[in-house]
């Protein structure tokens, strides 16, 4: 069993794709364990997305990812990372496979819908930087 973070970004809520997504975890059979809806402050983005301090686009990522509500999500079951980042799809949608998120969805590269964890470290870093273990047990 491996848990992951899942996030619907904020063009997805402005979006109303909050439901859409949720269906599709529910159909691939990914637990969700814990979920609620927040609106980071810029510090709060700064830090969930550091390890991209460096990279040209963080300043626009982070004020995206401020921008308005987000929800976040811990999702639960066999091979949870993989099987989020699949449903997914590529970060740029034009290279996202048919049937993902992203491909369906996504606006461009940065406005992309969803967030999912990359690796078993980054999913116990993220998982923990939202929530509680008393909330994802
Ligand atoms: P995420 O971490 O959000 O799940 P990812 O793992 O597919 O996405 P990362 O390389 O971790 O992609 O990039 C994090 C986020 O930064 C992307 O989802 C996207 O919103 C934004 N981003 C990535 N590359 C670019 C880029 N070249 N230009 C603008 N924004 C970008
Ligand atoms: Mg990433």
């Amino acid at each position: 069993m491996q848990q992951t973070l899942a996030i619907v970004k904020p063009d997805g809520v402005a979006r109303n794709l909050i439901g859409e997504v949720v269906a599709r975890i529910e159909r691939n059979q990914l637990a969700i364990k814990a979920m609620k809806m927040i609106h980071m402050s810029r510090a709060q983005a700064e830090g969930f997305y550091a390890v991209h301090k460096e990279r040209p686009f963080f300043k626009d990522l982070t004020d995206f990812m401020c921008s308005g509500p987000a929800v976040v999500m811990i999702l639960q079951g066999e091979n949870a990372i993989a099987r989020w980042r699949e449903m997914m799809g590529a970060t740029n949608p034009a290279d996202a496979a048919d049937g993902t998120i992203r491909r369906d969805f996504a606006t461009d590269i940065e406005k992309n819908v969803v967030h999912g964890s990359d690796a078993p470290e980054t999913a116990a870093f993220e998982t923990g930087y939202f929530f509680s273990g008393l909330e994802r047990n």
